[in-house]
């Protein structure tokens, strides 16, 4: 049977990871501190044989006997991450040391959840795996970005070092069911302004694009890299389809019917102007490559949230 352990099970990817993972037969094992995740995303699974959760921080070490670890406990959302920046950078630094020497001890294969902030507010477009970034080491998002870029230097050096099995998957804006109301992320923020008939906030002028991955998309690219053979440098995982803020608000507004208005707030500092991904190397190596359009999977997070609001 293949044991798994997933760090940040509990959270908006981490949960439909566990599923997705138990529903092939694996045995899971989830571990999350609750910062940014919830036991409701992963109610549903307590009754299930062969799934066990732990609440445990990764920045104090773990031991367990596994052959797989999906690493992904991280704040993700900006508001998050930057609420205690310091244990954002301990979270990336202390906590994937723990997880690369339980991956290292029990020579289980460790797959990373990057992220394409380590190519920070990039002059290269779209971005490709060997483009090294633009990233600020000192601002508000550094706490973040350069966790991740350290995260990806340990998680090499580990490899090369070590000979521990690793992948790394930079995963670019992902989103769908089970993201926190409040995690200030741009899509759950506009569903949820939409459906409560209050103004939609976008920061800046709204020209600055990101590229969506729905999330079931996402989970199928992240499980074909931790099964394939030799990928052991970085992988780009996202949707290329690029839209401008402006246009996702418009978006939002239209499939919700709401009467919404559009207002504008400061952008945030380092706010990256242009954001898409090349998925070339996935679509070569893994034959992979998102499913789900901006509308369909707009329409299945409205949803979720119209859902959860009532309750
Ligand atoms: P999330 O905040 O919903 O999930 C992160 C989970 O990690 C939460 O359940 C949180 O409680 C847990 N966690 C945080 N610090 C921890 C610690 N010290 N010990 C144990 N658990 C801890 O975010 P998400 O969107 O599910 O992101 C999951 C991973 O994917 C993160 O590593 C994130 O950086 C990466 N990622 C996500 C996206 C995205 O768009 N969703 C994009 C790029 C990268
Ligand atoms: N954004 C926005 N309104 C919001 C939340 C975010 O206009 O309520 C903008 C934000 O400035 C950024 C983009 O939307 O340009 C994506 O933000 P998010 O926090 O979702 O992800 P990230 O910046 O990490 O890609």
């Amino acid at each position: 049977m293949n044991r798994i352990l997933i760090t940040g099970g509990a959270g908006f990817l981490g949960s439909h990871l566990c599923e997705f993972l138990l529903d092939k037969g694996a045995d899971i094992l989830c571990i999350d501190n609750f910062f940014s995740g919830d036991k409701d995303n992963i109610r549903h699974l307590f009754s299930h044989p062969y799934f066990e959760l732990s609440r445990h921080d990764i920045i104090h070490p773990f031991f367990a006997e596994v052959d797989k670890v999906y690493h992904l406990a991280c704040p993700a959302s900006p508001i998050h991450y930057q609420h205690n920046a310091i244990k954002t950078v301990k979270t990336n630094v202390i906590g994937t040391i723990n997880m690369l020497g339980l991956a290292k001890r029990t020579k289980a294969r460790i797959l990373l959840a990057s992220t394409s902030e380590v190519y920070g507010d990039p002059k290269v477009h779209p971005q490709t795996e060997d483009y090294w970034g633009n990233v600020n080491p000192i601002g508000i998002r550094s706490c973040y970005d350069e966790g991740k870029r350290i995260a990806e230097t340990l998680t090499m050096d580990y490899s090369r070092q070590n000979n521990v099995q690793i992948r790394i998957a930079r995963i670019f804006n992902t989103y769908g069911p089970r993201m926190a109301i409040n995690d200030g992320r741009v899509i759950s923020n506009f569903i949820v302004q939409a459906l409560r008939g209050e103004p939609l906030a976008v920061y800046g002028d709204g020209n600055q694009t990101r590229s969506f991955c729905y999330v079931s998309d996402l989970i199928k690219g992240l499980t074909a890299l931790m099964e394939s053979e030799n990928i052991t440098t970085p992988l780009n995982l996202g949707n290329p389809d690029e839209f401008t803020i402006v246009q996702l608000a418009e978006k939002v507004l239209k499939l919700t019917k709401s009467s919404s208005k559009i207002t504008h707030k400061p952008l945030p500092p380092d706010d990256p102007v242009r954001r898409c991904p090349d998925i070339s190397l996935a679509k070569q190596k893994l034959n992979w490559k998102p499913e789900i359009d901006l509308d369909e999977g707009l329409t299945k997070t409205i949803a979720y949230f119209k859902k959860k609001l009532k309750k």
